[in-house]
């Protein structure tokens, strides 16, 4: 009997929470999937939503407070700042700080070069060193751009069948409609291809991009 390999979609929701989340949620639920929500403070009046999206099984990291790329990458002392500032945030909503996190921009990111040189070689190891993990992405929708539902299905699915562990990256900030427009049938090819939806934990496969900075 041919052996059967279960994939891993590993879909992960930055910028949130915002009156996109209740919609997202929903999909989410509707199909039978867990992801995980690199959350923001942009938006105090959403903060319930960070309680209910862990109350329904999805993980929650922390992103940034401000994901004010100026400040947080200003200097060590403003990232954990921050980091600390969203860490209360949702303390107040689920009881506990977690350790998972995603930097503004990824690991990858080289914007921070405009503000510190050589900031992200020391937050990647400061960051682990303090207890927390950081998670990139190897698939992204492209939502941080401008692109229609279409262009995110198909960025979200074209490299498919290059990982066993799909990490994907997508947003559920205030602007980004087409991402809810476009999350139904990203599910739909994962789930038809045997691919299942999974919230991240300690024992996950961990994406790290190479730090330019
Ligand atoms: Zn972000």
């Amino acid at each position: 009997m041919a052996e059967r390999i279960y994939e891993v979609v590993y879909l992960t929701i930055d910028d949130g929470p915002s009156e996109n989340t209740q919609a997202v949620l929903d999909i989410l639920d509707r199909y039978g999937c867990k992801a995980t929500f690199f959350v923001v403070g942009h938006n105090p009046d959403y903060f319930p939503m960070i309680k209910e999206a862990y109350d329904r099984g999805h993980t929650i990291g922390l992103h940034t407070l401000t994901h004010d790329y100026a400040y947080i990458y200003s200097s060590q002392q403003a990232y954990f700042e921050d980091l600390e500032g969203i860490g209360n945030v949702v303390r107040d909503q689920i009881g506990y700080v977690p350790c998972f996190i995603r930097f503004p921009g990824g690991s990858s990111n080289s914007i921070s070069e405009n503000y510190t040189s050589g900031i992200m070689s020391a937050l990647v190891g400061e960051v682990q060193a303090r207890g927390y993990q950081y998670y990139d992405w190897n698939v992204s929708s492209g939502d941080g751009s401008d692109h229609t539902a279409d262009d995110l299905v198909y960025f979200a699915t074209e490299e498919a069948s290059k990982y066993e562990n799909i990490v994907l990256l997508m947003h559920d900030s205030a602007t980004k409609q087409t991402s809810v427009e476009a999350l139904p049938r990203i599910i739909e090819y994962y789930q038809e291809r045997g691919y299942t939806f999974e919230a991240i934990d300690r024992t996950t496969f961990v994406p790290h991009h190479g730090v330019n900075n």
